[in-house]
């Protein structure tokens, strides 16, 4: 699948202006403050800009690139729920379809749920050209914002042949991280995100030069959990926080609310705590699918005893919140409890 750029495709791309769709969320990227450091409470003015309108506010970022702009949703990432990943996903497949001279694409996002769309637009895409996913932690009109930093960087991650067959990769403060690893560590800094454990895989200079340091790993040819033909919606699956002296009524209310799986976040180095493994076995019983994963940042839960007995199935190395979307994708697929334990240490 890396082929495309490669011999006398990459020269073809190279003799003319590479074009890149931007593809618009909303989030702070997208707000207007109301002051120059307006960088905590700037959601209050209640503005939201659309693509088209914010490039245009953000002047000439990089002329030597065809920039295409379209607009998907103009809304706070705390509003993006799993019907925006599935539209997004057949979004920017049908618009690669429709535009196969595309070189890259660059999605601008909330960075409060930015890696949860990466990781799902990682799964479900089969594409060679850069997926990029960007954010901006100060909205662009306030005081050294990273909103025009961020998005030039990721313009120059999307033209990046070296980029290309990587999946979907987030870009933030110059760095380049997978979207499997990708997680939001701090509230208001610049340096937003990270990949606990691992590092970022490249890094972007001053003049947009792309640095690869390592490659992700990457499942070898397409498994059946990213194939969305024939889904229409995503089974409910919940994520429960263990902590000292939680108990089983938040996992007994998700279990009457109908949810097909629990996500178990529990205490390092993977176990719920003692008021909650009963509900968690119950919840078994019932037929729902329990996962046992870690709320540590560089945790692993492998396949043990402990959990086998009670019909609890491993998480491996995801963070709760991306675990959770694999199970969702898996019980699109499949129900059998061994089965869907594959599929989730298959990412
Ligand atoms: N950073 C948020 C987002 O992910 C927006 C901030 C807010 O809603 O206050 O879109």
């Amino acid at each position: 699948m890396i082929g495309k750029a490669s011999g006398a495709g990459k020269a073809a791309i190279m003799s003319r202006r590479p074009r890149i769709a931007v593809i618009g969320t909303g989030g702070t990227f997208a707000m207007q403050a109301r002051h120059r450091f307006d960088w905590v409470e700037y959601s209050e003015s209640g503005v939201i800009l659309g693509i088209d309108h914010l490039l245009t506010t953000m002047g000439e970022l990089a002329p030597h690139i065809d920039i295409v702009p379209i607009g998907f949703r103009a809304l706070g990432s705390t509003g993006i729920v799993p019907a925006d990943w599935l539209a997004l996903s057949l979004l920017i497949t049908s618009t690669i379809d429709q535009d196969p001279s595309l070189d890259g694409i660059v999605i601008t996002h909330g960075t409060a749920t930015l890696e949860e769309t990466a990781w799902f637009l990682d799964l479900t895409l089969a594409l060679d050209i850069p997926v990029i996913v960007t954010g901006a932690q100060r909205p662009a009109n306030t005081e050294g914002s990273d909103a025009c930093v961020n998005l030039r960087a990721a313009l120059a991650a999307a033209c990046a042949p070296a980029l290309r067959g990587l999946g979907v990769l987030v870009v933030m403060d110059n760095v380049v991280l997978p979207a499997r690893d990708a997680t939001k560590v701090s509230s208001f800094e610049l340096a937003a995100f990270e990949a606990p454990g691992f590092g970022p895989l490249a890094r972007i200079d001053a003049q947009g030069q792309v640095a690869l340091r390592r490659l992700p790993v990457r499942p070898a040819g397409r498994l059946p959990i990213t194939d969305l033909a024939g889904v229409a919606s995503l089974p409910r699956v919940d994520v429960v926080l263990s902590y000292a002296g939680a108990d089983r009524i938040v996992i007994d209310a998700l279990v009457a609310a109908g949810t097909r799986g629990i996500i178990s976040a529990g205490l390092p180095p993977g176990r719920a705590g003692n008021g909650g493994r009963a509900a968690l076995v119950d919840a078994v019983a019932r037929g729902v699918i329990v996962v046992q994963s870690t709320r540590a940042a560089r945790g692993t839960v492998p396949m043990q005893r402990f959990l086998s007995v009670d019909g609890i199935l491993a998480g491996g190395d995801l963070s709760p919140q991306k675990l959770r979307i694999v199970l969702m994708l898996a019980l699109t697929r499949a129900s059998d409890p061994d089965v869907v334990q594959q599929m989730l240490l298959a990412y």
